[in-house]
């Protein structure tokens, strides 16, 4: 696969040597538990204050360059992330069934600029485990869908930003999205917090996505959704408000990655693999840390492997999720394996 430039970037792409000399000795890949084979919390590895993570001076370095450009610093230092101060929580709760309320909770953030809204119940292992353990039940959790045709301009250059200016635009939507839903739920008596990227709070959000009906992981490492394939980005509320928790949605997008090799010969750095690996006692698709970040951090955030998914197409998804099922039915009928061999 060639990139936009028209040439397979692994054959170009030299590390800057400001990066290579800020690279730390240990692996992201350890770090991440590649390999591990008993289950245990994750570790903050991206987008946290610099000097808690090994990885915290090639970060900084990814971000300074980031800033040079003043569109990029701008969409950040000056775009609308919502209110910054949340309200004060209402004194009085209101009076209704669980069902109610979710319903009049979804309603509210689709309404304020979410595209996705799913509810899981807290899972205390999704908490890095550097971190204070989060102890609301519940996650709302957000997603806002990307400008396809901005997307597919990954990766971008100081010169052509349209990629990384979506993403960063659909961040602050995200953000705006997060806060009016926690404003929403403190209106109605309750706590809430926001959380919104590309900053990581203290857990990680995909296993909550996943749990709430957002889709299922793909060999590129993110989400693939049955609306948006892998062309959103997520944000979250975390609430003690009694809600009620949505399901999985599985309809197939992992056999279908089994069978695709798209986004592996897209990346320009070879980052992303065949096989599912084991990572902290899970079996999952891994993507390959120590390989994306350097080429991530001189692309301004990189994105090729969302861009390239078949499944972020616009109008795509759900013609294959359709498939799929079809596919799925079709073959337990038949008594065979779910998986194609
Ligand atoms: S984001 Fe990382 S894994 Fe995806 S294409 Fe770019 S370098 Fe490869
Ligand atoms: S490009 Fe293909 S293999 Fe990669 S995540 Fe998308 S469907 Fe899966």
């Amino acid at each position: 696969m060639k990139n936009k430039s028209g040439k397979k970037a692994s054959a170009t792409f030299q590390l800057h040597p400001e990066q290579a000399a800020l690279v730390p000795d240990v692996s992201g890949n350890s770090i991440n538990g590649q390999g591990e084979i008993d289950f245990r919390r994750p570790t903050r590895i991206y987008w946290h204050k610099p000097d808690a993570i090994p990885h915290g001076k090639m970060q900084a370095w990814m971000v300074e360059r980031f800033n040079r450009v003043p569109v990029f610093r701008s969409i950040y230092a000056e775009g609308d992330r919502g209110p910054g101060k949340l309200d004060p929580v209402a004194m009085h709760r209101t009076d209704v069934s669980n069902d109610t309320r979710v319903t009049g909770l979804k309603s509210f953030a689709l309404q304020h600029e979410a595209d996705l809204v799913g509810i899981a119940k807290l899972d205390r292992n999704w908490t890095y485990q550097d971190c204070e353990t989060r102890t609301e039940p519940w996650i709302v959790v957000l997603g806002v869908e990307m400008d396809h045709v901005k997307l597919a301009r990954s990766p971008s250059s100081d010169e052509d930003t349209a990629s990384a200016l979506e993403v960063a635009t659909q961040y602050n939507r995200g953000a705006r999205a997060a806060a009016h839903t926690a404003n929403w739920i403190r209106g109605e008596g309750y706590h809430s917090s926001a959380h919104a990227g590309p900053w990581a709070g203290s857990l990680t959000v995909t296993p909550a996505a996943m749990a709430c009906g957002f889709g299922e992981l793909g060999k590129h490492g993110n989400i693939i959704n049955r609306q948006y394939g892998s062309s959103f980005r997520l944000s979250a509320v975390l609430t003690d408000m009694p809600l009620i928790a949505d399901e999985a949605d599985e309809f197939g997008a992992d056999d279908f990655c089994t069978r695709c090799q798209v986004c592996i010969n897209a990346c320009p750095v070879s980052a992303i693999t065949d096989d599912k690996q084991i990572v902290r006692g899970v079996e999952k698709w891994y993507v390959d840390f120590d390989k994306c970040i350097p080429y991530f951090n001189e692309t301004h955030g990189c994105g090729i492997c969302i861009a390239v998914c078949p499944w972020s197409r616009p109008g795509t998804a759900p013609r294959l999720a359709e498939k799929m099922l079809h596919r799925r039915q079709r073959r337990a009928k038949e008594g065979q394996s779910i998986v194609p061999e």
